[in-house]
């Protein structure tokens, strides 16, 4: 694939490509939005097109030597970094000065692709920032972010920050539809939300389950079986607000025909919903502050109880 083929982020790929349109490439940028909608794939593309042997109209061509390594992850001058055990640690920094403090093997431009960038810890940014402030030439770094505002701002200030937005409905169902039968369309969809990434991470049908019997749980004030880590507790906050949506929705309307997760839950109190809401915004904010677990179930548990709050139902 190439730029152009990438759905639903037209601002975005408007303003990458006018900077390969006029060769004005910077030498750090920011590509920021939620999870699932596209950022990595077009930071990939727009690696291929940098160094694209046969640029079409400034995009890649996607069948050069160099767009066939790159998309395969084998080009010596591309390097992409993933944090391990949720965190980006000085050692991959390093690994990224290194590289990039040789002239490039082949391609035009030397280009590190750093996803979840907001996980380097103190140290790692720290070290981060030198190598953004004195970018070794041809150099290209493309920070990927869903939770940019956890990024310092010593680091976004160095950046060109490209923002990336949910799809629309018929972007998103244009996506999932090339990767995945039709059968469960609607309820994908419904749970993708505009982003089409979340739909065909393979087990979204599975853990909308696994969040429902959990909150079930919750509500009947079992605790054995809380989240595992981290990641569990931020799947299954982000599937609560879905949860706390349709409640609403019901609420308001009395119709369960627009339900994202299919369970009807009630509530005596739509503002209640609205706090709950709220303070589970709040709380999954703080989640990379490594929350105590059981601490956080019992608060979440009385927020989730309170605002579904069927006995107290009229
Ligand atoms: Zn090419």
């Amino acid at each position: 694939m190439a730029l152009k083929d990438i759905v639903g982020q037209e601002k975005a790929l408007r303003i990458l490509l006018g900077t390969l349109r006029r060769n004005r490439m910077p030498s750090s940028m920011l590509l920021s939005g939620d999870t699932g909608i596209g950022k990595r794939l077009t930071a990939l593309n727009y690696a291929k097109a940098v160094n694209c042997l046969q640029p079409v109209d400034s995009d890649c061509c996607d069948t050069c030597s160099s767009c066939r390594k790159i998309e395969s992850g084998i080009h010596p001058d591309v390097i992409s970094v993933f944090p391990e055990n949720n965190e980006i640690r000085i050692d991959e920094v390093r690994k990224i000065d290194e590289m990039l403090s040789f002239k490039a093997f082949e391609g035009r431009k030397k280009v590190v692709i750093i996803d979840d960038a907001e996980t380097m810890n103190i140290n790692a940014a720290n070290a981060f920032l030198k190598t953004l402030e004195e970018p070794p030439p041809d150099s290209l770094i493309l920070l990927i972010s869903s939770n940019a505002d956890n990024l310092p701002d010593t680091i976004k200030s160095r950046c060109m920050h490209v923002r990336f937005y949910p799809l629309p409905l018929e972007g998103c169902k244009k996506v999932i539809s090339k990767k995945t039968d039709t059968k469960d369309m609607k309820i994908l969809l419904n749970l993708a939300m505009g982003r089409p990434g979340i739909a065909l991470s393979g087990d979204v049908l599975k853990e909308k389950e696994w969040c429902l019997k959990l909150l079930r749980n919750m509500i009947q004030g079992e605790s054995k079986d809380i989240w595992e880590d981290r990641n569990a507790m931020k799947l299954w906050l982000d599937m609560s607000f879905l949860v706390l949506r349709d409640t609403a929705v019901f609420k308001i309307t009395g119709k369960t025909t627009d339900m994202i997760c299919g369970d009807t839950c009630k509530t005596s109190s739509l503002q209640n919903v609205i706090d709950a809401y709220q303070r589970l915004q709040m709380l999954k904010g703080l989640l990379d502050f490594n929350l105590n677990k059981s601490i956080s179930w019992n608060y979440v548990s009385s927020i989730m109880r309170n605002a579904l709050n069927v006995s107290n139902n009229e």
